[in-house]
């Protein structure tokens, strides 16, 4: 069974936010849109979450956060996740605990990761995440590629006269360690409000997508993925993700999210028609109770284009 909403777009997958703890503090993070929070979920009240999904078809979890593996139980927490018998379970991570957890994720029943990571000059690295992290998030993608999680992702915001011209040199990075590149375009984020941000660092990626269109042997566009083009060049793969706040992305939205405090998000870029689903939960509902709660949230998702035009 697999649950429609109103505009026909399936929902097929699931994005729990775990925390919204960061170990580093990206000066252009969107912070997934998610407001603050005071409590995290527990292990069990995440799997709880994922069992009801799980009862309304949904089929790929993902983590994230924060920085879900800043959590000293992610190993149990996916552990939990896993043992339902999901299609896909996944994290994104900025990669700096990956050499300490790959494993032990692997081993819990974790199938692959997104690694976050911007540039390879540790100036660079300082300048964007305001640590000095560079080496533990190389060495954790290094421990993920090596690991059995597959594929590894590296997800790279590129931004105008800070990295865009590391592009192939991460590219580079990613064929060697058997990474596949992710070129992520800058949005603007509710931190950085003035139209300035984008001005100075939105980079226009279409004259590399015809630049890569020509030097790649096979072009793949990936429906319900935002008809994202996959270009296959040189033995490696580069992705791009265009912004979010386009109609692409909401009319091929196949995912609703769950805030570290326990509120279903049935849209990314909404804060306004969240759905409470922890406090029902611990107050003992039952789970096709707990199912209408998905359900209501299914029903709240007006795309967001339509907000905003
Ligand atoms: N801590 C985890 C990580 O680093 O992957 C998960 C949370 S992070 C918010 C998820 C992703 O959102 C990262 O790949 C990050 O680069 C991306 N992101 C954050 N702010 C963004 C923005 N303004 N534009 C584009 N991507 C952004």
């Amino acid at each position: 069974m697999t649950v429609t909403d109103t505009y026909q777009r399936p929902i097929i997958s699931l994005r729990i936010s775990i925390t919204n703890r960061c170990n580093v503090n990206c000066f252009y993070c969107h912070h997934d849109g998610i407001l603050p929070q005071k409590y995290e979920m527990t292990p069990d009240e995440i799997h709880r979450i994922a069992q009801v999904a799980r009862g309304i078809g949904v089929q790929k979890i993902r983590l994230s956060g924060g920085e879900p593996l800043i959590r000293d139980d992610i190993v149990e927490i996916v552990s939990k996740i896993s043992s339902i018998g999901f299609k896909d379970v996944s994290i994104t991570t900025n990669g700096t605990y990956l050499d300490k957890y790959a494993d032990d994720l692997l081993e819990a029943g974790l199938n692959r990761v997104n690694v976050s990571l911007d540039t390879l000059n540790p100036e660079t690295y300082q300048f964007i995440t305001k640590k000095d992290y560079l080496e533990k998030a190389k060495q954790g993608i290094i421990r993920a590629t090596e690991s059995d999680l597959y594929p590894v992702k590296l997800n790279m915001v590129v931004m105008k006269g800070i990295n865009h011209n590391e592009i192939w040199d991460m590219f580079n990075f990613c064929k060697e360690t058997g990474a596949i590149l992710q070129l992520i375009e800058l949005l603007k984020t509710d931190n950085c409000p003035d139209n300035g941000f984008i001005d100075d660092y939105h980079y226009e990626m279409n004259d590399l997508e015809i630049e890569l269109a020509d030097r790649a042997d096979k072009v793949k566009t990936r429906r319900f993925m935002q008809d994202r083009k996959k270009y296959f060049v040189d033995g490696g793969e580069i992705e791009i993700v265009k912004p979010m706040d386009n109609t692409q992305f909401c009319k091929n939205c196949t995912r609703i999210r769950i805030t570290p405090e326990g509120k279903l998000k049935p849209c990314l870029l909404r804060n306004d028609n969240l759905v409470d689903f922890i406090e029902p939960m611990r107050q003992g509902k039952s789970d096709e109770e707990l199912k209408k709660l998905f359900l209501e949230a299914i029903a709240n998702r007006e795309p967001f284009y339509d907000q905003c035009h």
